[in-house]
This record gives C-alpha cells, structure tokens and sequence, in this order.
C-alpha cells in the first residue's frame, strides 16, 4: 500500500496531521527520514534553512530537482540507494524554513525517485520528481469527480438521483486517448484550464462523447476521434443540463458564439 495514494500533492501537512491520518505512533516520524509502517513509502521532511546549531547539510529543491544530504551517519544511504528495486516509494515534505507554513508543517512535494549520489557521511543525493502520465492524470481526474458526486449524493439522501453518467467519459482510457487527439483547450468555447489556473489546470479538461450509450456493446467500439470531444467543465454542464438528451456541441458552440457577438454589440 502506498501512503501516496492518500496524500495530494500541493496540500500542506504537519508531522502531527500526518501522524493522526496514518494511525503513526513511531516517534522516528520526529527524523528526517521516516518509515511509516504498514505502507510502501520512505517519507523525506526537508527543512531548507537548517537552524545554526545543527550539522551543515545542504537541501534544495529546484523545480523537479531534489539535492539533499543524507544523514550524517549515512544510516539510511542504502535504504534511499535501493527504494525502486525494493519496491518503496519515496516522499518528499518540503518547507524553506521552519515557519514557512503554520503549525510547522511541510509541503508535500510529491513522489521522488533516486537518480544518483556522491561521497558519505554525508551523501549527496540527486532525487527527481517523479511526473504522472497523461493517464494517470486523467484517472485521478475522474475519481476527483466521483468522490464530489457521491459527497453530492450523500446530501440528497432519500431522493433518487438519475444515474445517467456516461461511462465513456469516466473511462480513463478513452479520455487519455480523447486529450491526446483534441488537446487541452474546450472545442466549444476555447476556455484552456492552464492559462486560466496556470500549474493547477494543467492537462485538465473533460471528454464529452457524442453517441447515446445504449448503442454500444462495448468500449472498443468507441472512436474517440470521431465520437468525443474535449471541453471545459461549464460547457460539459450545459451539455448534459437535460439529462436525457445531451445537446449536440455545434448546438451549445452557436449559442456561445451568438451570446458573445450579443455582449461585444452591447459594450
Ligand atoms: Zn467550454
Ligand atoms: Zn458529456
């Protein structure tokens, strides 16, 4: 089990949270390299700024690239050397100093592999993060998505709720495939989720598939060529507003383009 899977990239944690969320009573989480037990992870708390008093090691994340001393008795060097072959997962909480985030916590910086080292007692160790492909972006876009409906659904208890999800859309495969083709940028309204929300809306964007399920036998059938399209989030609800018949793109695409002509007019 990997405590990744449970951690998001970005989130800010103390040792104390992490503790109560990993059900933690070894008090080795207190070091800088910790093994949480019942997960496949190594875990690195990184402190940039070292205060005076402690021995001189030098960290530093710049962009995807982690130089960081290892322990100064060289305890855990092999355990950093061989986490791939072993199977374990390395995370990295980062802060610049001390107070950098409140209660003393660390960002989470993400999944690093080990890429080299140099000399002992210190090593010094070259880590890289480690990039999600395009699929796996897409598939934790989707659970994303799952996860607030079903909250969603917890809300409206009591009330049957229309279960007319189209399950080509929520299929990571087919969607990969649908970025891959049309891109990240809504072809009905030309919204692109990174120039508005830069590193956040990265590679996000829906897929929206054309045909009604009930034709379909089975997925390999799906083009995502010719039957889905990419768009933004709000184009993707005014698609499906009627659940029962989804509008076709060039439909909700004119209506965009005659309201924007309208507003332009107005001004
Ligand atoms: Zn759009
Ligand atoms: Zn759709």
């Amino acid at each position: 089990m990997f405590a990744s899977d449970y951690l998001t990239v970005g989130n800010i944690y103390t040792r104390k949270e992490l503790q109560r969320q990993f059900q933690i009573k070894d008090a080795t989480i207190n070091t800088g390299v910790f093994r949480p037990s019942g997960y496949d992870s190594i875990w690195l708390f990184i402190t940039e700024l070292k205060p005076k008093d402690r021995p001189q090691l030098h960290d530093k994340l710049e962009g995807e690239t982690l130089y960081w001393d290892g322990q100064p008795t060289g305890r855990t060097d092999k355990l950093i050397i061989h986490h791939q072959t072993q199977g374990l997962e390395l995370l990295v909480f980062y802060r610049h100093h001390k107070d950098e985030f409140p209660g003393a916590g660390f960002k989470y910086e993400g999944r690093f592999n080990y890429i080299s080292h140099e000399g002992s007692e210190p090593a010094h160790f070259i880590l890289k993060k480690q990039s999600l492909s395009l699929e796996e972006i897409v598939t934790k876009d989707i659970e994303a998505l799952l996860i607030e409906e079903d909250i969603k659904t917890i809300y409206q208890a009591g009330k049957t709720m229309p279960t007319l999800v189209n399950t080509y859309e929520r299929n990571p495969k087919l969607r990969t495939e649908a970025v891959k083709l049309h891109g990240t940028r809504c072809q009905i309204c030309g919204f692109s989720f990174a120039e508005t929300y830069g590193e956040l809306g990265k590679d996000y964007i829906e897929a929206h598939h054309l045909q009604p399920i009930a034709s379909y036998q089975n997925q390999e059938e799906v083009d995502p060529q010719e039957e889905m399209v990419v768009v933004c989030a709000n184009c993707h609800r005014m698609l499906h507003r009627n659940p029962e018949k989804p509008l076709m793109p060039e439909i909700l695409q004119s209506i965009v383009v005659s309201r924007k002509q309208k507003v332009e007019e107005d001004e």
